[in-house]
């Protein structure tokens, strides 16, 4: 098992958020964070999102009302701004997975402001809305796996 993967199932059963950065090596970058206030993101410093480029975010979401089944736009925010490579998120035995590639001609700016037009992230049942929305950039691959237990 990779490290990456040995996170993945340690946050199966996360009751509190967690995130970890990964090189595109598979190289911990960044030790764990953790937000246990239950508000649904963690809080990066300054000094940390200087090294998210390029890299790979992994970040659990909790079993509570922020903690929803795909994506948020905090989330996808984050990817876009801070350029990162890939971003993971885990609930439950879920694994989804974002991953920016160099080619397509996709403009990260205008894929943001149509989100917020949309309001897609905001309202009603919009996690599949989402993900739809992701899968449609050539830029972007939206994948998901299920975590093996046994
Ligand atoms: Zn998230």
């Amino acid at each position: 098992m990779t490290k990456i993967e040995e996170i993945e199932k340690s946050m199966m059963h996360d009751t509190c958020e967690r995130a970890f950065l990964f090189s595109l090596d598979g190289d911990l970058i960044l030790p764990e964070e953790k937000d246990c206030s239950g508000k649904g993101s963690i809080t990066f410093s300054e000094e940390e999102l200087k090294h998210f480029e390029g890299n790979i975010l992994i970040h659990s979401h909790v079993r509570n009302k922020y903690g929803g089944w795909t994506f948020t736009e905090h989330d996808i925010n984050l990817f876009f701004r801070r350029k990162l490579r890939e971003i993971r998120m885990v609930r439950g035995n879920i694994v989804k997975s974002l991953v920016h590639l160099d080619k397509g001609n996709c403009n990260h700016s205008d894929i943001l402001v149509k989100l917020a037009e949309f309001g897609l992230l905001k309202n009603g049942d919009p996690e599949s809305t989402i993900e739809e929305f992701l899968r449609s950039y050539p830029c972007l691959t939206f994948s998901e796996h299920t975590i093996e237990t046994h």
